[in-house]
């Protein structure tokens, strides 16, 4: 009888699996989850709309409504095709499930979005970190070099970058798309808290593409991600996609949601006044030696020279749950990265931060 050892690769079985921190009874401000729930008559409505779905079919394997509402809803180029997946985690599966067979490598700035990495080595598919500047701005030079060098089949760009927050030119990413022989999905992930966005530009570009979800807009329980390229490429990569891969209560929920889109917007405004005003706060703080501008709904900042740890240990002891990219070293050391909660978590954390006192070795 074959054990996993037998059949699945050494490189495989070296992996852990993808965990995150166990968050029972915290705030959680460590995902960039939305904090803000619906208004009860809204709430209501929507589980009344529900009982009109049929659990016993399956569902439309096409999501054609709820693609026309994003479609109208969302300012996506009239031109351009559009890919449905189970999160955006699912549609970058299925992009590096396309290209695999190339043989080239998937590329993106470091530090990034971890998932590029975690499902490119899943599959067996080399990645290469290209290191941002000390400032976490592109390195344009580096960049031509290892496309030049490299060839890679896709290039990931998280826009603005997570977990620092920062956007980067105009020009900088012109150059980079230009200089990339292969795709450029730039991952507009956090595009409801900033006005920069490339959506408009796909189909300027051949090799082009926006990945957006709505995770970050209050919807992450629903796992919905879209794709949108020029026809050629999304028609291309619909042959990897699963025929059920949205599910009946996802399809109808993130309609139901983007139909009542004030709601969204209003509460991504919400997000960003705080953020400003958190990102105000935070400077002030004896222990907090820089916090980054961020154009998403967190904020990276960097604590005094060896803290990071103790500092969130101590947020978790008295219950409030961060991300210590810290431990991910190099440009990220004495980094950690809070997500922004309701006014009242805001400040909960806030107190938290002001009340830490460094131990003195003088
Ligand atoms: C959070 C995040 C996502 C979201 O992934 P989903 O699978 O859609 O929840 C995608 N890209 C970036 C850069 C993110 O930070």
């Amino acid at each position: 009888m074959s054990r996993p050892c037998d059949l699945m690769s050494k490189s495989l079985l070296a992996k852990s699996p993808y965990m995150t921190s166990d968050a029972r009874g915290l705030i959680k401000l460590d995902a960039m989850e939305n904090p803000y729930s619906w208004p009860g008559s809204l709430e209501r409505q929507w589980l009344e709309s529900l009982s009109g779905i049929e659990l016993n079919r399956y569902p439309d394997p096409l999501a054609k409504e709820l693609i026309a509402i994003l479609r109208s809803t969302q300012a996506i180029p009239e031109n351009a095709g559009c890919l449905l997946g189970n999160g955006s985690d699912e549609l970058i599966q299925m992009l590096i499930m396309a290209v695999r067979g190339s043989g080239r490598p998937i590329v993106a700035p470091a530090p990034s979005f971890v998932m590029y990495e975690v499902l490119a080595r899943m599959l067996d598919v080399e990645f290469i970190p290209v290191p941002l500047a000390t400032d976490f701005d592109l390195d344009v030079s580096l960049f031509d070099q290892v496309l030049n060098e490299k060839n890679p089949s896709i290039l990931f760009v998280a826009h603005p970058n997570n977990p620092t927050g920062l956007c980067y030119t105009d020009t900088s990413l012109e150059r980079l798309v230009a200089a990339n022989p292969g795709i450029t999905v730039i991952d507009e992930a956090y595009a409801p808290f900033t006005d920069r966005s490339w959506l408009h530009r796909v189909g300027e570009y051949p090799n082009l593409m926006v990945m957006r979800t709505l995770s970050k807009l209050g919807l992450a329980g629903l796992r919905l991600g879209y794709l949108v390229g020029t026809p050629d490429w999304i028609d291309a990569l619909e042959r990897l996609r699963l025929p059920y891969n949205i599910n009946s209560l996802t399809q109808h929920s993130a309609s139901f949601a983007l139909q009542h889109k004030e709601i969204i917007d209003s509460q991504a405004k919400s997000i960003l006044l705080e953020r400003e005003q958190l990102a105000g706060e935070l400077r002030t703080c004896a222990v907090v030696e820089h916090v980054y501008i961020s154009e998403a709904n967190f904020l990276l900042f960097r604590v005094r020279d060896g803290q990071a740890d103790a500092i969130f240990q101590e947020l978790r002891r008295q219950g409030v749950l961060i991300k210590n990219v810290s431990t991910q070293g190099k440009l990220l050391a004495d980094c950690l990265r809070v997500t922004i909660g309701t006014p009242e978590e805001n400040a909960f954390f806030l107190q938290i931060l002001q009340e830490f006192t460094v131990p003195d070795c003088d």
